[in-house]
């Protein structure tokens, strides 16, 4: 039985702000990716024919609203809503979902959960957003990302993207405690499902060549259902190509990891 904690697919690459520290580093991108509709419901296919049970399906951008028909993708996502626990909608609130994508949203009821960045006077339509989601009882979380006090002390600098030149001990007993690795924060763009947002991100940059084990390509029909399910149980078990190149591996370590500001623009 294949099961995860947490599965983020990513819509689009496009987003709405430039942030200068992102931790999915969008600002790198010159000509931002985005998956057709098509593309994103053949991933869900694929997806469930692999897991049984993923506890949060997740979509993250960039900014997913960006996209615009976000509708058909969601209520795709009810052909297997028994094999998932909550559907949680990552956003920057700096643009409001379509009517079509608020009706599909809001027929998941309780399993929706929506996590807000709010970058304050960025986050243009924060309290527009809010309201509708008050109106219609959906639990959400304000990630207070402005001013004193911000949420997990702000974001650490992960936007260098060198070797940072660790022993692969270091990095293989460091990456076994990252908190990505913790929550099983698998991440699905355009057929490739890997094991966490940096190999994701960094690999579609170009920086790096995931290593086989790091990713499945869930369109490659030469691979089997088996051997997919078994690369993705293994996803765990060692360091990825990426972990070289991230910081993430120390981000709970205060006295490793700076925090920052978040949103600063570019
Ligand atoms: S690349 Fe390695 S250290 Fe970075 S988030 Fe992924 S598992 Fe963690």
């Amino acid at each position: 039985m294949l099961k995860t904690k947490r599965l983020s697919i990513v819509p689009t690459f496009l987003c709405t702000l430039r942030c200068k520290l992102c931790s999915n580093h969008m600002a790198e991108f010159q000509k931002p990716p985005t998956a057709s509709t098509e593309e994103l419901k053949r991933d869900i296919d694929n997806l469930f024919l692999l897991f049984d049970k993923i506890e949060w399906l997740q979509f993250v951008g960039g900014e997913i609203f960006t996209h615009r028909h976000l509708d058909e993708v969601f209520k795709y996502c009810k052909l297997y809503e028994d094999k998932f626990d909550r559907l949680i909608i990552e956003t920057n609130s700096t643009i409001m979902p379509t009517d079509a994508e608020f009706e599909a949203l809001l027929s998941f009821g309780n399993k929706l959960k929506v996590m807000i960045s709010d970058y304050g006077e960025l986050s243009k339509v924060r309290d527009e957003f809010t309201m509708v989601l008050d109106k219609n009882n959906v639990e959400y979380v304000l990630k207070k990302y402005y001013g004193d006090n911000q949420h997990f002390g702000g974001w650490i600098d992960n936007s260098k993207m060198n070797d940072i030149g660790e022993t692969d001990e270091e990095i293989n007993m460091k990456a076994a405690q990252c908190p990505q690795v913790r929550l099983q924060n698998m991440h699905c763009f355009k057929g490739k499902l890997h094991r966490c947002s940096n190999s994701l991100f960094i690999s579609e940059l170009g920086i790096s060549n995931p290593n086989k084990r790091d990713f499945v390509d869930l369109n490659d029909r030469t691979i089997s259902k088996d051997e997919k399910i078994k690369t993705v149980d293994n996803f765990y078990k060692t360091a990825t190509a990426t972990c070289r190149y991230c910081r993430w591996k120390d981000a709970d370590n205060a006295e490793l990891m700076t925090r920052f500001g978040a949103a600063e623009q570019v």
